[in-house]
This record gives C-alpha cells, sequence and structure tokens, in this order.
C-alpha cells in the first residue's frame, strides 16, 4: 500500500504539489489551491467539436506529476465536493467564453459504474450553470473485445444511448481527462454526430511521442 494512502486512513493527507497537509475540500493545501484557482481555461479543436479544459497535463515533466497524482487523488477519493469545487473553478474562468444556459445539456462521460468523477463534474457544472444534466450515453458490455482490431475501434464500439437528450442549443460532453480523443468521438457518434457538441474536461492528458506511435 502507498504511505500516502496508509496516512489517509488516519485522516492525513498531503498537497500532490508540496507535500503539505490539506484540509481543504479541493484536495490541495490552502497556498497551492489559491494558485489552482488561477489556471486558465484552454481550447482545442477536436474532430468531433471544441475541447475547453482547465489542466494542461504534459508527460514526463514535474507539471504532469503533479497533475498525475492530482487526479489519483480525486479518483481515489471519489468526492462529489471535490468535484463541486473544481465546477466553480472551471465556470469562473469560462467565463469569458459563450455562458450555458437553460438550453445548454451536459453529459457526462459513462463509466462502469452509475456514479463517477465524469458524472459528478458534470452535474455540479450542470446545477451551477443552469444547464440540464442529462445523463444518456451509456458504456455496452463488450462481448467479443478480440475481434476489434485495437483499443481505440473498442471505444467506438462500447456506447449507447439509452435516453433521449432534452432539445439544446449546446451539447457539452464532460470528462475528467481528455487524451486521445477517442471517448468523446464515440460519444458524438453515438448521439447521431451533432454539430453543436462540446467538449468539457478538467484535464487534456498530452501523450508522449511512443504512446501516439502505439496508437497508430
Ligand atoms: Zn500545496
Amino acid at each position: 500500500m502507498l504511505p500516502w494512502r496508509k496516512l489517509r486512513r488516519v485522516g492525513l493527507h498531503f498537497c500532490p504539489n508540496c507535500d503539505h497537509f490539506w484540509t481543504e475540500e479541493s484536495l490541495w493545501c490552502q497556498v497551492c489551491e489559491n494558485m489552482f484557482r488561477k489556471q486558465t481555461l484552454k481550447s482545442q479543436t477536436l474532430e468531433c467539436g471544441p475541447l475547453k479544459y482547465l489542466i494542461d497535463w504534459p508527460p514526463h515533466t514535474r507539471l504532469g506529476r503533479t497533475w498525475s497524482l492530482y487526479l489519483r487523488l480525486l479518483k481515489y477519493n471519489r468526492n462529489p465536493r471535490a468535484w463541486e469545487y473544481l465546477a466553480h473553478v472551471f465556470l469562473a474562468a469560462a467565463s469569458d467564453h459563450p455562458e450555458p444556459d437553460e438550453s445548454t445539456v451536459f453529459i457526462p462521460a459513462p463509466s462502469h459504474v452509475l456514479r463517477d468523477h465524469a458524472y459528478y463534474f458534470a452535474e455540479a457544472l450542470a446545477r451551477h450553470s443552469g444547464g440540464q444534466f442529462a445523463p444518456s450515453v451509456f458504456r455496452l458490455l463488450d462481448s467479443n473485445p478480440q475481434k476489434e482490431k485495437n483499443s481505440r475501434q473498442r471505444k467506438e464500439r462500447a456506447f449507447e444511448q439509452i435516453r433521449a437528450v432534452p432539445a439544446a442549443n449546446t451539447l457539452i460532453f464532460v470528462d475528467d481527462v481528455v487524451s486521445t480523443g477517442s471517448t468523446s468521438k464515440a460519444a458524438h457518434q453515438c448521439l447521431g454526430q451533432p454539430s453543436n457538441f462540446q467538449i468539457w474536461a478538467l484535464a487534456h492528458r498530452r501523450l508522449s511521442c511512443d504512446a501516439v506511435r502505439a496508437l497508430i
């Protein structure tokens, strides 16, 4: 068991950036939380629509290791309050962009469990922006993955829309981390390739050259 997990069992937590104890719901210590709040929103264009994200996660750097540890803490704690905090920070950073309204629909990335990080994040983004929350895309059980040529093809076939999506000016697909974009592409296809599709993610993880080559 990792040392920080042992410490967590007795109620002690470390900031993923500076190793000080933290007590904030953000999972940062107070000093690092003040720095984190200054993150600006970044944009990139993916095949299926524009991507907006808060954390630029480069590989093989100290900053990348900090983000890696932070995302692990978020996943390990499965803490809706932390995602509530992150939704606030994201929406504050997005204030210069066209604001979501009641005709904006937030769709969480599907997972193997009923509620996970993307679910909490999308739900909080919808609640605090006045938009609608619509968990409409679900993950199918892959009955015969060996027949697919690679993991990307498996992912593209792995989703199903089982609930109608409310009429919307903008559909926002919400995920915790976007790397290759294959999950959002699969969701876009599953929803019938709508033209008003966007992707919002906490982090964009850039892959190393080796990892990209392995995917091609
Ligand atoms: Zn800190």
